[in-house]
């Protein structure tokens, strides 16, 4: 890993990044505008490796475009990104490539119709890592493995529930083994029966050490999972606290109401 390269490198070893592994992600100063709104203004943000940050906040707040940004669906127009020490958003940045490194969960899940659930767990597999198809088969079927849906592999989409449906994009997009994952209201299109399962993969993945950014309107899930959460309100990252401060001491006042509202 990047890091371990870093400890085994004296030239770069210095006694403070012994024991202090370089950040998963780090925003620094990010903005973006669509022409002349402001949607993110100076956001400054570092997530440990294996962090589940939450990110709250009213709707047109910027967490979508947050996420999109790191990932490269959206590009900043200030400020800068970076996964694990290498920045993602200087020109001529290998955009396939990261989109690998940074796997995203949307509320919609986008599973091919015609396709069984195995192939469009493997489709990517094979077709942006140039896997073998009896590799790609066997990775796929370890992380449907992992999402509790393998016996269903040769199912249709149409053929399962939207909670089983989400299961598979979260497989599909671990399947391209990612340094993180990113999550974009994953449980905002499912009927409330069917929420609890999709946030039980999520709270597996986080106790497995996965690096997540998760945008949720789940305060039960920030409470318990998150490391820290995060408020965002036009544009601003107004507040930043683990979860018992977060939500039993919020400073704004506007962090104080959205939270009357939400809970
Ligand atoms: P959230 O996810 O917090 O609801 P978004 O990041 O989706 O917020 O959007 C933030 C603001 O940016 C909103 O005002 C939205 O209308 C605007 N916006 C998002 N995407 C685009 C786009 N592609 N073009 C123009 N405006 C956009
Ligand atoms: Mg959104």
């Amino acid at each position: 890993s990047t890091t371990s390269t870093v400890v085994a490198d004296k030239t770069l070893s210095t006694p403070s990044s012994v024991g202090h592994p370089q950040p998963a992600i780090v925003y620094s100063h990010v903005g973006k505008r669509f022409g002349r709104t402001v949607v993110l203004e100076d956001i400054d943000l570092s997530v440990d490796t294996a962090e589940t940050i939450c990110l709250l906040g009213p709707s047109g707040s910027g967490k979508s475009t947050l996420l999109r940004c790191t990932n490269l669906l959206e590009v900043p127009d200030r400020g800068q990104i970076s996964i694990h020490g290498q920045v993602i958003t200087d020109k001529g940045a290998d955009v396939d490539g990261i989109r690998t490194r940074v796997g995203m969960v949307f509320q919609r899940f986008n599973l091919f119709p015609h396709c069984s659930v195995l192939e469009n767990v493997t489709m990517a597999l094979r077709a942006v890592h140039n896997k073998r198809r009896e590799e790609a088969v066997a990775i796929a079927r370890s992380k449907l493995e992992l999402v509790g849906l393998d016996h269903l592999r040769d199912r249709r989409p149409a053929q399962l529930s939207g909670g089983q449906q989400q299961r598979v994009a979260i497989a599909r997009a671990l399947a391209m083994n990612p340094e993180v994952m990113l999550f974009d209201e994953a449980t905002s299109a499912l009927d409330p029966e069917l929420v609890g399962e999709v946030l039980d993969v999520m709270r597996d993945l986080a106790k497995q050490g996965m690096t997540m950014v998760v945008v949720t309107h789940q305060m039960r899930f920030a409470k318990e999972v998150a490391s820290r959460v995060v408020f965002l309100d036009h544009g601003h990252l107004l507040e930043i606290a683990p979860p018992e401060e977060f939500f039993e001491n919020p400073r704004s006042e506007r962090l104080q109401l959205f939270l009357k509202r939400v809970l």
